[in-house]
């Protein structure tokens, strides 16, 4: 038995996708963030139904690909776990034969960076003929590391159910999640001797090269060599020395995470900004163009940040509310893809983009139930008080503060004031 096996549990839940609520994370999540994460409510995210993905039937997305056209940094030791398992075994192995494996994991080259901003440029997200996600299996549509996707993946949704402020916090959730992560990867290859130091320098020497570190698939032969030292030629070896570390201290990861520092090449990160054509630099995210000189946040603090946009997920405004003026509640005619799949739902929602517009910005499925009780608010405005809570209408509603509570975040519900 090697060591690694050695160290998994029976059905071992760090090889598992951890399911909370109606969303499944990778098994590491139990260990590497606070327990509480585990005790949060997530919005539904409703309408972010993958498998019958609303953008590939409207928004022109490759069926096949949808939202996977890119090219996600996944941490080295999530890579080790997922080799324990026959799909991603496969898909890791593939990522070392297109030469986009680093010590710190999946890491696409310079030049595929390029071709992502290419993308959005063209606005091709999601229509993308070069950046497509290698983990996506194309005979069936599903993510072949699934349950050791990385933070981004974990926390991407097309369309929030709450809107503005669902995306707020699930963007926190995912700086959390990455910032962790990048604290683990870094951890676990100084845990396993792998010389850290010799790494950043080795990328400070390619600095001044950027422009020929690509080749077609992934990093140039001459590159991986200085970045992977002596190591090269055990990769998959790497991997799962450092899926041993997190196994051996998964019960101290989130503490571990809080107190290691996380380096980075300076002049290596300068000289992929300075690469950037200048049609596209407007594509690069702000914070990576003034090149931040300053310390990367604790994931303590960004814990405290995902728990103040949590609150305000769920806390219900004071003030007298009624149905937006740019909203129709219609039947369902089942007369398309998307309206077929929500066939238990006899009504829709159309959200316009502005008041008195005819052009959907939205649609949102509604039971019978639901309805009833948004009609409450068509007829007059309403604090949402007690007497909500204990009218008929709510109580007929599953789970009816969550309803009620997207319904503000959504703007369906609005202040009588505001219009
Ligand atoms: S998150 Fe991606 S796959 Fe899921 S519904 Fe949205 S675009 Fe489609
Ligand atoms: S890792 Fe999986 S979920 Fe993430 S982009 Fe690739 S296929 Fe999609």
């Amino acid at each position: 038995m090697t060591r690694l096996a050695s160290l998994l549990r029976d059905q071992d839940p760090i090889l598992q996708a951890l399911r909370i609520g109606p969303h499944t994370f990778p098994g590491i999540w139990q260990y590497m963030l606070p327990q509480e994460f585990l005790g949060l409510k997530f919005p539904a995210e409703s309408r972010a139904t993958c498998m019958n993905c609303p953008k590939a039937c409207y928004d022109s997305y490759r069926a096949d690909y949808r939202c996977c056209t890119y090219h996600p940094r996944v941490p080295n030791f999530l890579l080790g776990l997922a080799l324990q398992t026959e799909q991603g075994r496969g898909s890791v192995k593939g990522l070392l034969d297109r030469g986009m494996l680093l010590p710190e994991g999946m890491h696409y080259a310079p030049g595929q960076w390029i071709d992502y901003l290419d993308d959005l440029q063209a606005e091709s997200f999601g229509r993308s003929e070069k950046v497509l996600c290698p983990h996506l299996d194309q005979s069936n549509g599903y993510c072949r590391i699934h349950a050791f996707r990385n933070s981004v993946c974990s926390t991407f949704f097309c369309y929030k159910d709450h809107g503005d402020l669902g995306d707020h916090f699930w963007s926190q959730v995912q700086t959390l999640g990455s910032q962790v992560e990048a604290a683990l990867q870094q951890w676990s290859l100084f845990v396993v001797g792998f010389d850290l130091s010799r790494y950043f320098k080795a990328f400070d020497r390619l600095a001044p090269e950027i422009l020929k570190v690509t080749d077609k698939t992934g990093w140039q032969e001459f590159a991986l060599d200085e970045l992977w030292g002596n190591w090269r030629g055990r990769e998959l070896e790497l991997m799962e020395a450092c899926a041993e570390a997190v196994l051996e201290q998964r019960e101290n990861l989130w503490e571990i995470a809080n107190s290691f520092p996380i380096d980075e090449s300076k002049p290596f990160d300068k000289a992929l900004i300075r690469s950037v054509p200048r049609r596209l630099k407007d594509q690069v995210d702000p914070e990576d163009q003034a090149g931040d000189d300053g310390e990367a946040a604790r994931p303590r603090d960004l814990w405290l940040s995902c728990l103040k946009s949590y609150h305000k997920l769920w806390d219900l405004p004071e003030g007298a509310f009624e149905l937006s003026p740019r909203i129709d509640i219609l039947p369902n005619e089942g007369s398309d893809a998307e309206s077929v799949y929500y066939k238990d739902k006899p009504y829709v929602l159309h959200y316009y983009l502005r008041k008195s517009s005819k052009t959907i910005d939205w649609k949102l499925y509604l039971s019978e139930a639901q309805k009833r009780f948004l009609e409450m608010f068509r007829e007059e405005a309403r604090e949402l008080d007690w007497e909500v809570l204990m009218s008929r209408e709510f109580r007929g509603v599953p789970q009816g503060k969550e309803f009620l509570a997207q319904l503000v975040t959504q703007k369906i519900l609005v202040r009588r004031q505001y219009h």
